[in-house]
């Protein structure tokens, strides 16, 4: 039988082994501890575990699985990495440092089932979930790998975290559990194209974590343009789960509007957005579009996001504008797609 991966059990998924073993549950804990406090990788350096025990756990347990294929830094800081899993399939993730914090934008799936037209992801098509401990193990190889503690966590690499709820939500307690990686609650964002069943269930299972829902579009025809999701699950039942998750959770919304040029950015669509938002604790987060290949989506101009967001300055909509890191290296927003794939 082939080992088992640790990365991303909790002291509670390995308290049977020990048992088994007539060991006390606090080793579990002390496993634990080594791999997600002092980012070992090896049994053998857990030295306070008795030599038996080490190789004992060598024998039914590997370290981790994921290979960093390739890293590519970008002037600014942001560093990729592409990761290659068990089966040969590959993600990205992006590490952004800003004012001494890192923060970590990581993948929830291999491509993305959703296929938004703009988004290189969503152009590669879609070849399965990452499971929980493939989701962790992105935290934990970075952390280990630069020696260096994640502060701050964002679910918008490759694919779309609702729809790979149960995955997603189990490496997040891990990510966040005393026990695991400790990362907190309010220092981790879950971008959503919007799924409106499971963002009712992240406001009741996730209190704390951030939620960002990308709209892009005031009216349906224009979103399921931008969002083909939204042909399924269209902007009423959308803006509705978000209205039930601020209740849920009192916590602000961010919305995305990622703006393209004569598409999504007329002053029309800016009084649109700034109406059917007008009464919710949101904040908009305006991102300018990064075009990718094969995409006809151009960026707006600098003029046009000016407008639009003062539009919904106006409208006493609370607006900013993000700023685009890990350019030159396709790391920014939507960028993200398979380096191999990117070279042929
Ligand atoms: N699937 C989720 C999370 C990953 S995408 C989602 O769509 O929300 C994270 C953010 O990047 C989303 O707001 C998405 O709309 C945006 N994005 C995708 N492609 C982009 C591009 N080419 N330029 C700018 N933003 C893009
Ligand atoms: Fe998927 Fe998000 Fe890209 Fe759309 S923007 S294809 S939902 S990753």
């Amino acid at each position: 039988m082939g080992k088992r991966n640790i990365v991303g059990l909790l002291p509670q998924d390995l308290f049977s082994w020990f048992e088994e073993r007539g060991e006390p549950a606090y080793r579990a804990r002390q496993v634990a501890l080594w791999l997600y406090q002092r980012g070992v990788s090896c049994f053998e350096d857990m030295t306070d575990l008795p030599v038996k025990l080490r190789r004992a756990l060598a024998e039914s347990f590997q370290v981790g699985e994921l290979h960093i294929k390739e890293r590519l830094r970008s002037q600014d800081g942001a560093e990729k990495f592409l990761l290659t899993l068990h089966d040969g399939n590959a993600v990205e993730e992006v590490l952004i440092p800003h004012r001494g914090r890192n923060t970590l934008c990581v993948s929830s799936q291999v491509g993305c089932p959703v296929g938004c037209p703009f988004c290189a992801t969503g152009r590669t098509g879609f070849k399965r979930n990452l499971n929980f401990q493939e989701i962790v193990e992105e935290v934990w190889l970075v952390e280990r790998e630069r020696r260096l503690k994640v502060e701050n966590l964002v679910f918008m690499g490759m694919g779309e975290p609702l729809l790979n709820y149960d995955h997603f939500s189990k490496a997040l307690r891990v990510i966040n559990a005393r026990e695991g990686l400790r990362i907190g609650s309010r220092r981790i964002t879950v971008s959503t194209v919007g799924v409106p069943g499971a963002i009712v269930q992240l406001g009741r299972d996730f209190k704390e974590v951030n939620l960002a829902v990308s709209l892009h579009a005031p009216d349906n025809d224009l979103r399921s343009l931008l969002v083909p999701l939204n042909r399924i699950y269209p902007l009423s039942s959308v803006l509705r789960s978000v209205r039930e998750y601020i209740t849920l959770t009192n916590r602000r919304v961010t919305v995305e509007y990622t703006l393209w040029q004569d598409v999504n950015d007329s002053a029309k669509d800016a009084h649109a957005l700034a109406r059917l938002l007008v009464e919710m604790l949101v904040h908009v987060n305006i991102i300018p579009g990064n075009q990718v290949a094969g995409s006809s989506f151009r960026p707006a101009s600098s003029e046009r996001i000016e407008r639009f967001v003062r539009i919904l300055k106006e409208n006493r909509i609370n607006v900013t504008v993000r700023k685009s890191r890990g350019r030159g290296i396709q790391a920014s927003c939507g960028e993200l797609y398979r380096i191999q794939e990117g070279k042929t």
